[in-house]
């Protein structure tokens, strides 16, 4: 006598219970991203905004599993292999896990993101470990500290600035800084170029092998050239002059003779105006300043009542014209 067995009517698999086979069965349960966070350094998992220890994987894929899903459900422990094969992942590897879950008796395979990570406490401890690299050119201190600032924020979730490099010992104007979390550091540099302007780059380049997995890791190095313009710099344009009042998508600016306030588009071929230091030098007929160094005289085209004899200002030259900014 043939056995009869029953069969998945969407795709045909034999299967032992149920209407429809594990693949194709939709789960009547709702359930959110489920994402795992795990330190494999010290067994810990990112858990509502802390590091938490944790004995056996199993019970951190219930934690986390009992937040995502709205509904009674037993999970199934993971085999003995992907067990293994998940404690021995390191830190930088982000993979898909399924998770067998049973729900009034049935089983679905439900999708879960693994990142492999390293907790504050590691990172800090293995302060070589850097997955991303944040070129940043013609940056400045405003612009740097503003970057630093941001990367502070976000210590808690084991992001860090593990090595800064000046291409020149003397100056932050190139600099590279080491980060520990690729998808952060993109989110960083979208971050400074909306207000800082500029332009991005990335490329990903494979810089080592994970033994256990056959998977590639990728550094990621992305290049952010920022404008050559500044907040306070002045743009020569169309025979008008715009003082930079903030640089973002687009660069905020206001004309220095009729003060009204506009904005221009991002162009790396502006003539750009640096702000230097002037004495005024004559108030009457006309106000003058003189560059102490170099004794260049030019007429200053927008003076302010309180002006003294001698009292040294921020100006912009243009030919025989001093502007105050
Ligand atoms: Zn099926
Ligand atoms: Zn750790």
């Amino acid at each position: 006598m043939i056995k009869k067995h029953k069969f998945c009517p969407k795709c045909g698999k034999t299967i032992t219970k149920g209407i429809f086979c594990k693949n194709c069965s939709e789960p009547d349960f709702k359930f959110k991203d489920i994402n795992i966070k795990i330190c494999n350094s010290c067994n810990s998992y990112y858990h509502r905004n802390k590091w938490v220890k944790f004995r056996d994987i199993n019970t951190v894929i219930k934690k986390v599993c009992a937040d995502s899903i709205k509904a009674k459900v037993k999970i199934k422990k993971l085999s003995r292999i992907i067990h293994n094969k998940v404690s021995g992942h390191k830190a930088g590897i982000q993979t898909d896990l399924i998770l067998e879950i049973i729900h009034k008796k049935v089983d679905y395979d439900i999708p879960s993101r693994l990142e492999v990570t390293l907790c504050n406490k590691c990172s800090l401890k293995y302060g070589q470990f850097f997955d991303s690299i944040l070129q940043l050119r013609n940056c400045n201190d405003e612009i740097l500290n503003f970057t630093r600032n941001e990367v502070k924020k976000h210590n808690k979730k084991g992001v860090f600035i593990n090595k800064e490099v000046q291409l020149d010992k003397y100056s932050i104007k190139d600099i590279d800084l080491y980060l520990t979390n690729q998808s952060y550091a993109k989110t960083l540099a979208d971050k400074i170029k909306k207000n800082f302007g500029g332009i991005i780059k990335k490329n990903a380049q494979h810089f080592s092998l994970n033994k256990q997995t056959t998977k590639v890791l990728y550094r990621l190095n992305i290049l952010l050239t920022l404008p050559n313009y500044n907040k306070n710099d002045v743009i020569k344009h169309d025979n008008q002059l715009y003082k930079i009042i903030s640089v973002g998508d687009r660069i905020k600016v206001e004309n220095l003779k009729t003060k009204h306030k506009t904005s221009l588009m991002h162009n790396e071929s502006y003539d750009i105006l640096k702000p230097v230091i002037f004495q005024v030098i004559k108030r009457y007929p006309e106000y003058e300043v003189l560059d102490p160094t170099t004794y260049y005289q030019a007429r200053l085209m927008n003076p302010t009542l309180k002006l003294e004899i001698n009292q040294k200002i921020k100006v912009i030259i243009d030919g025989g014209e001093a502007w105050m900014v």
